[in-house]
């Protein structure tokens, strides 16, 4: 029979990181006040009947006395034990893990596990990268959870910048080594907290994540462990500019540095490599952008929605913008830098009309290999460069992509104001795609 653990999971967030210099985390930034009645509330606001494990989370230490009083940690292991529940994870760095501070759960009925994130069992990594502790300090915790009765889980990042060819199996040999079989390692693929230096690293084109395909490769030798999990995905990673690091007033004008942006090469590369696409959505529809943003907001793209509402089976498709910062999946498109930028395209000039097109078209294309989609169309003007773009795409990845804005009804509203708006224009939208569908 297999047994079901019921688990709470609560984010306790309470004074500050101690260290505040991991190199890919951010979270060590932000500071809260430390309020031990708050934290007790929190806690109590939790539905604990028949729970059997609670997860703490806190972007820090949990023995820090700093971060969590110790008068703190012993009410709720007190408070644990009267709601019945029998086993408690947190996380701490090892700096904290000593047996004075152990204790309190040493004595509790609870069983606990300490979640440390060593990174790399390297110390010139863990100096470069800015890890508070060295390995010997990693060492020392876990002999001192063990002699607390204590089980550990420790956190090895795949892809950690500063790392060598061998560093990831060294910290894994280790750790397997230094810990027993009730123990678990987690490899973890490396994603930038958005305020990190990691995160300023990838913008500047210094350090990339890994797509699922090369993390998969890197921990095939562990991947059947018994004390071997893996975390490829955060579902909620995407690059989100600090508010201090967005850019909108450069990103209005029509020239090269705006095609090829830092803050739109970050995106094409996550759109490229990392983005998963809903997975109903297996029609992929490119279409132009607009001038409001977010685009969904604009006269341009509710004529276009309702145009695809009216036909059969249009929740599979995907609609995708295409514009000067590249590829734009719309589901990401409230997002800066597409809700900032400006591309007046009475600016253009014959030599950007040539850049746009070749920039996009390979966009366009490391996006279509990247992406199984059943069928790609597209929507543009056919004289536009988006188009250009799309079809110069498809003919060099030899893929049939249609323009469902056909020559005639072109012809028919060219000269008209945003003419993909037009009637003609939906017209041949909404029975071009219904063929299609
Ligand atoms: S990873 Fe942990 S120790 Fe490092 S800065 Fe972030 S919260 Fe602090």
């Amino acid at each position: 029979m297999i047994e079901v653990t019921k688990t709470e999971t609560i984010i306790l967030n309470s004074g500050q990181c101690r260290f505040n210099s991991c190199y890919a985390c951010g979270w060590g930034q932000k500071k809260y006040p430390v309020d031990t009645e708050k934290l007790k509330n929190q806690v109590k606001q939790l539905n604990l009947e028949e729970i059997d494990k609670l997860k703490i989370y806190e972007s820090g230490s949990f023995l820090d006395n700093k971060q969590f009083p110790k008068k703190f940690r012993e009410w709720l292991t007190r408070y644990l034990e009267e709601k019945e529940v029998k086993e408690v994870s947190f996380e701490s760095t090892a700096n904290f893990i000593t047996e004075e501070n152990l204790k309190t759960f040493k004595e509790s009925d609870l069983d606990f596990t300490v979640a440390m994130g060593l990174e790399a069992a390297d110390n010139e990594v863990l100096e470069k990268y800015g890890k508070p502790f060295k390995i010997e300090d990693y060492d020392r915790a876990v002999k001192k959870i063990h002699e607390s009765n204590g089980k550990i889980k420790t956190y090895i990042m795949v892809n950690i910048p500063f790392s060598k060819p061998n560093t990831l199996e060294k910290s894994v040999e280790h750790v397997l080594e230094k810990t027993n079989k009730e123990d678990k390692i987690v490899l973890i693929n490396t994603y930038p907290h958005n305020q990190s230096k990691l995160f300023k690293d990838w913008v500047k084109g210094k350090w990339k994540p890994l797509n699922k395909e090369q993390f998969l490769e890197k921990i095939e030798k562990w991947k059947d462990h018994p004390q071997v999990s893996v975390e490829y995905e955060n579902m909620y990673f995407i690059p989100k500019f600090p508010k201090k690091e967005k850019k909108q007033k450069e990103l209005k004008g029509c020239s090269e540095d705006l095609i090829t942006h830092p803050h739109y090469q970050v995106w094409q590369d996550y759109f490229q490599r990392l983005y998963q696409k809903p997975r109903e959505k297996e029609i992929l529809l490119f279409l132009p952008c607009s001038y409001k943003k977010p685009y969904p907001k604009s006269k341009t793209h509710k004529a276009i929605q309702k145009a695809i509402k009216q036909t059969e089976e249009q929740e599979k498709i995907h609609r995708v913008v295409l514009s000067s910062p590249g590829v734009i999946p719309i589901d990401k498109c409230d997002n800066y830098p597409f809700t900032a930028y400006e591309w007046p395209e009475w600016e253009e000039t014959p030599e950007i009309k040539q850049r746009y097109i070749q920039v996009n078209k390979d966009r366009v294309k490391k996006y279509i290999e990247n992406h199984d989609y059943e069928k790609i169309l597209a929507y543009f003007k056919p004289d536009s460069e988006s188009w250009k773009a799309v079809k110069k795409a498809g003919e060099e990845l030899d893929i049939e992509i249609k323009n469902l804005f056909k020559e005639e009804s072109y012809q028919e509203v060219k000269e008209q104001r945003n003419p993909v708006t037009k009637e003609p224009a939906l017209k041949s939208l909404k029975q071009e795609l219904q063929k299609e569908l």
